[in-house]
């Protein structure tokens, strides 16, 4: 696969489109986006982790008994070269003793056939190929937030 200069604004639009189907379930996705370069990076790898954590995200919302279940997508550039990509729901939230596990291939808290557990530990190897970083805070009944870092202009590894 080879490197190029996407708007990551496309990948997470499309995104959105293919998972319609669950958020049309009384999900309301709300869209910050910044005013963000293009970013070299392999955009088939990332559309696959914007795919995992917003359809995690989703999964959260779907599971929750809340009333309004939103998921927030911001997206800004600082003067150091970074893009960030924050992604929000207010669903059920991660407990601190499983927080610690969620990055673990094969680890999952959903039942058997509706999840793999594989979703976070790829996109956290796709984050590293891409000299990124991702983190979570989460607070149990109230919603998590993944974090998303990527360097705008980066070296092929
Ligand atoms: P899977 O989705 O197949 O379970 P993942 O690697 O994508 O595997 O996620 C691992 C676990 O992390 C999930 O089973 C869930 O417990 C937790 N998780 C991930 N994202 C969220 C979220 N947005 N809200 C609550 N829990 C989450
Ligand atoms: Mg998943």
């Amino acid at each position: 696969a080879e490197q190029k200069d996407v708007d990551l604004h496309e990948g997470i639009d499309s995104t959105l489109l293919i998972l319609n189907h669950k958020l049309k379930q009384g999900i309301e996705v709300v869209q910050e986006y910044g005013d963000l370069p293009k970013v070299l990076c392999y955009p088939a790898q990332l559309n696959q982790l914007f795919m995992n954590i917003i359809s995690n995200a989703a999964d959260a919302l779907l599971e929750a008994d809340i009333k309004s279940k939103q998921i927030v997508i911001q997206t800004s550039v600082d003067d150091s070269k970074q893009v960030y990509i924050r992604i929000q729901d207010n669903g059920h939230g991660i407990s601190p003793e499983i927080k610690e596990k969620i990055f673990n291939p094969f680890f999952t808290t959903k039942p058997a056939g509706k999840g793999t557990g594989l979703g976070l530990s790829i996109s956290q190897q796709i984050i590293e190929k891409h000299q990124g970083t991702i983190e979570v805070v989460s607070e149990l009944g109230k919603g998590t937030e993944f974090v998303i870092k990527i360097p705008i202009s980066l070296v092929a590894k």
